[in-house]
């Protein structure tokens, strides 16, 4: 049995904070959980995966992030609990749905969880997802903690039913990730099946049914304010004429920074759980009983500007700082010695920071830049593309996935990345706006999630770009999970349909298609020299298995190689490729055994055949 499923509450459970968040959507009775895969909720949507085989949990990875939204929605207001996780910038695809959600509202309770990346461990950006709460006019709970993270999951989703509202449930990399233990417990029954009560009346968003939603909404939100002002998630704790207002992790730094400061006799502490909307009697009444006061939250100002406003309408003049050069950096993660400092500084205490372990005996960490697997197929793609456009000048609009780090040397392919799905619709603006020859790469998971309107828009306007689509046969960059296009008999699964990549693209009408085996290099390359050669959209696609999934479902090819005498060391392998299965040692090429997967596209560019398999 799944462990999160485990029924025995008071049981304590060691749990990744991802996991705590699925275990506490468990224990509140959630039925239906979708998802498009993104790091950092990724486990959240994995275990909610393993789970939906082993119970009648309804899970689906969707194609993107508005399309899980929108199957979440439809299932809430037939009165079914449910959940749709995403990363931050997830919200961006999903916010089109969100924001007329939030006049339409749900019957069941709806629970969109959005992971946001301080430091942009493996994100593009580092948006702050509470705005969207904000924008939407939608209760925002942020945890503190792994533990608080699956009690709060239940009570969103009852706080939802109350509202009559989605609720944004906002995390961050250091909740998602850190490991704690936990209380389990007890697993509410789920209500698997519902009903859709018609009532176009409050369903279908034509303007004059959205006129009188969006009353509605307001009429919501004050209720919200209501329940923000006594909700248990914002609390005092300590005294003294000194504040502190913090939300998420901040709150956890905040006090150990308080203990070690030796000042928990002076400070209160104010911790925002419900951070939207904000508690404004509650703020004022702690604000009324500081001298001054610090706001402590990771990313933008959100609490500090709300702090602010109720402060200037309540007539308050005391010092409130969060933002400044001296105080709290609106860039990256805060860690709690940086917290620490900022809070002596704040208030004047003395405060000489630990010396730093003496790590001289140590020796430095070996210098390892992000790379492509070995045997990765796109680095033999990238290649190959390389080859086939030699003596052109060519702009290389690429997307996000494992794919990306192609922008890198040596294989240096990508010049143009802002978004999901982004490559080919900018492929229309490139090819439109300059002669150069334009190749685009875009992933199949990515393709599906949102690269097919883009190509739609080039076959209907006529542009002139080559698209190579990376089909690896899964979504690797998050962690294998499957998308459209994948073989679910892989995962032992039946009952789920498959698309072919390329039948989509011909129904497109796309006129020139091939499709490539990227560890076959001389025919690839002649494959792709014929797309670029093309006037108008080309499409090839690029077929191999992800090296990484193909050993962990047993379908690895391939002995590994190894490099013979014929080698003349002029190291054509290592600077055209770069994989990281070659090593130098005594000024000679070689390649480790341990990592080699045997895909062959180093023999088969090493031009004195000195690359050769090894005898077993
Ligand atoms: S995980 Fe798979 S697709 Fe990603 S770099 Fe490694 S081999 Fe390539
Ligand atoms: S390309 Fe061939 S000959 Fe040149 S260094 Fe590599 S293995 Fe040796």
């Amino acid at each position: 049995m799944h462990k999160l499923l485990k029924d025995d509450p008071g049981a304590q459970m060691v749990l990744l904070g991802n996991e705590a968040i699925a275990r506490g959507a468990i224990e509140a009775g959630v039925a239906v959980a979708t998802t498009y895969p993104g790091t950092p909720s990724s486990e959240i949507s994995l275990n909610f995966f393993q789970m939906s085989q082993e119970c009648d949990l309804y899970f689906e990875y969707s194609t993107n992030e508005k399309v899980a939204l929108e199957v979440a929605a439809a299932t809430a207001n037939c009165g079914v609990r449910s959940m749709c996780m995403m990363k931050h910038v997830g919200l961006n695809v999903a916010a089109d749905a969100l924001m007329t959600l939030a006049y339409v509202g749900v019957k069941g309770g709806l629970v969109v969880l959005t992971a946001d990346d301080p430091f942009m461990f493996s994100s593009q950006n580092e948006q702050d997802n509470r705005y969207y709460g904000k924008l939407a006019g939608l209760p925002v709970l942020e945890p503190s903690s792994v533990e608080e993270a699956k009690d709060m999951v239940g009570k969103a989703f009852d706080l939802s039913e109350a509202l009559q509202e989605p609720v944004l449930f906002r995390t961050t990399t250091r909740i998602n990730h850190s490991t704690a233990p936990v209380t389990l417990g007890p697993i509410a029954p789920r209500k698997t099946k519902g009903y859709f009560q018609k009532n176009p009346m409050s369903y279908v968003t034509v303007p004059a049914v959205s006129r009188t939603l969006h009353v509605k909404l307001l009429k919501n939100l004050d209720k919200a304010l209501e329940l923000s002002e006594t909700s248990p998630f914002n609390f005092v704790t300590g005294k003294g004429k000194w504040g502190i207002v913090c939300n998420g992790v901040s709150y956890g730094y905040v006090m150990d920074a308080l203990k070690d400061l030796g000042i928990g006799d002076r400070v209160q502490v104010l911790r925002i759980g419900f951070s939207n909307p904000l508690p404004e009697k509650k703020i004022t009444a702690f604000l009324q009983s500081c001298d001054k006061v610090l706001v402590a939250e990771e990313g933008e100002p959100f609490l500090e500007e709300g702090v602010r406003s109720i402060a200037q309408g309540a007539g308050l003049t005391l010092p409130i700082r969060g933002k400044a050069p001296e105080l709290f950096s609106r860039l990256y993660e805060f860690d709690p010695g940086m917290v620490r400092k900022v809070i002596a500084g704040y208030f004047g205490i003395d405060y000489a920071p630990k010396a730093k372990l003496a790590l001289t005996d140590i020796p430095p960490l070996p210098q390892r830049p992000p790379n492509l697997c070995a045997g990765c197929s796109h680095r033999a793609t990238f290649y190959e593309v390389k080859q086939a456009a030699e003596g052109k000048d060519v702009v290389y609009p690429t997307d996000i996935g494992c794919y990306t780090l192609g922008f890198l040397p040596p294989l240096g392919m990508g010049d143009f990345l802002i978004c999901m799905g982004g490559s080919t619709s900018t492929s229309c603006g490139f090819s439109k706006a300059s002669d150069q020859k334009v190749v685009s790469f875009i992933g199949d998971s990515t393709f599906f999630h949102s690269g097919i309107p883009g190509l739609v828009n080039a076959v209907f306007n006529n542009h002139n770009f080559t698209l190579v689509i990376l089909d690896n046969g899964i979504t690797a960059m998050t962690g294998h999970q499957p998308n459209p296009g994948v073989d679910m008999s892989l995962f032992n699964l039946g009952g789920y349909g498959r698309i072919s990549i390329a039948e989509v693209v011909k129904a497109l009408g796309v006129q020139h298609v091939s499709v490539i085996k990227p560890y076959k290099v001389r025919k690839s390359i002649e494959a792709i020299r014929e797309a670029l050669d093309f006037k108008g959209v080309s499409v090839v696609i690029a077929e191999e298995m992800c090296a990484l999934f193909a050993k962990s479902v047993k379908k690895a090819k391939g002995k590994p190689f190894m490099v013979g005498d014929k080698c003349k060391n002029h190291r054509d392998c290592v600077n055209l490729l770069g994989c990281p299965a070659f090593y130098i040692e005594n000024d000679r090429v070689k390649i480790d055994s341990a990592i080699c997967v045997g895909c062959a596209v180093c023999a088969q560019i090493c031009p004195e055949n000195a690359i050769v398999p090894m005898k077993s």
